[in-house]
């Protein structure tokens, strides 16, 4: 019996080619030679007007805070089933989450609530596109046009994944990507800003470069650099983009492995799913999917439970997901109750998420595969 890790970081091999490379050249802060590759990798394979490669995920989502002006008397429409950085955000600004239910289908926000939660503060809508499955973004869209909200996709699990034939990011004004260590595409930790409208790039840039205009300067726009804004320090080193730009690159390699390997668990579990009143995802026809991950739900808190020791005992490490916002110390500060948030709370106790990872090998997957199928609920 080998040991198999929830999540095992995967490199592709031309990392530390690149690192040495970006170690040679005269700067390795940030916007360097590696930044601005990422920078045109993610650009012309989204087809996004701008991305901006930033410390993680959760300084994206603060940069998007900024731009929208987010502060006190604002309320944020968002799913409870998120993980903290998604309110953070904004929160970090003063304004308020408004926390609405998810589908059960895919755990996304539920388009359908959405409005109802609408009042004269609301700005924008925070959501997230759960294990990389779009959110129904016509609908969304389409409320946000009729309310003037501004959208903003925490798409840290589904980078490459589509809704309706489009990349999922490229949706709203503007989106958050991740690489932290757990994600699709990793350096350890980083993220993405990406903007599908062009009146905020000049900002974001200085955002990012905390409040000056240095970018401009770096440019030869402007003879000297100066404090023009609010901001803070978001670049990743150009060591960190070296790492990142080899796993974009090798963006097909990765995504048909980790479809491999969520097809095997889905094909595997099916009888064993169906024998066990388990639930396995359900991925609507007009999404395609990102691989990022494979989550069980199971008929009740305890054989959740159960199955997490089930398969610890085996040396295998499955992990829970998400303990809803609106039930948090902190989310309780915003009217988070019981109640509020019904099949958030209902799910978010039954899911289980199995080992998933790239470089994951065929016989530690059927080992989990055995395992899972031995247990009963
Ligand atoms: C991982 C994750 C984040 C945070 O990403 P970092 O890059 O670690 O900041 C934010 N939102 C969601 C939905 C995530 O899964």
């Amino acid at each position: 019996m080998i040991r198999i890790p929830f999540n095992r970081p995967f490199a592709t091999g031309d990392e530390l080619d690149y690192i040495r490379a970006a170690i040679a050249t005269p700067k390795f802060s940030g916007d360097g030679k590696f930044t601005a590759d990422c920078h045109r990798l993610l650009e012309e394979s989204l087809g996004v007007a701008k991305a901006f490669l930033t410390s993680s995920c959760t300084h994206a989502l603060e940069m998007a805070a900024f731009l929208l002006n987010l502060g006190p008397d604002d309320e944020v429409i968002l799913p409870s089933f998120t993980f903290t950085s998604t309110a953070n955000a904004f929160v970090l600004r003063g304004a308020r989450p408004v926390f609405v239910d998810i589908r059960t289908d895919t755990l996304n926000i539920d388009e359908k609530r959405i409005e109802d939660r609408i009042t004269k503060h609301t700005k924008a809508i925070f959501l997230v596109h759960y294990a990389g499955v779009g959110c129904e973004m016509e609908a969304i869209m389409a409320i946000a046009r009729r309310h003037g909200l501004a959208v903003v996709e925490d798409n840290a699990h589904g980078l490459y994944g589509k809704y309706r034939d489009r990349y999922l990011g490229t949706f709203g004004e503007l989106a958050a990507v991740s690489f932290h260590e757990t994600k699709n595409f990793s350096c350890g930790e980083g993220g993405a800003l990406l903007m599908n409208d062009t009146r905020f790039i000049e900002r974001a840039e200085i955002i990012r470069e905390k409040g000056t205009d240095r970018s401009r300067f770096f440019r030869g726009e402007v003879d000297k650099y100066n404090w023009v804004d609010i901001g803070s320090s978001y670049l990743p080193s150009d060591l960190l983009a070296a790492f990142l730009r080899a796993q974009l690159e090798h963006r097909e390699q990765i995504q048909s492995a980790r479809q491999r390997l969520w097809e095997n668990y889905m094909r595997e579990l099916s009888g064993w799913a169906a024998d066990n009143g388990v639930r396995l995802p359900t991925i609507p026809p007009e999404c395609e999917q990102s691989y990022h991950m494979f989550y069980l739900i199971l008929p009740s808190l305890d054989s959740r439970q159960a199955l997490i020791s089930h398969l610890s005992q085996r040396e295998i490490f499955a992990v829970f997901h998400y303990l809803p916002l609106h039930l948090s110390p902190m989310g309780r500060t915003f009217g988070g109750r019981e109640g509020v948030c019904p099949l958030t709370e209902k799910l978010a106790e039954r899911l289980l998420r199995l080992p998933f990872y790239t470089g994951m090998t065929d016989s530690e997957q059927t080992q989990v595969i055995d395992a899972v199928c031995a247990f009963r609920c």
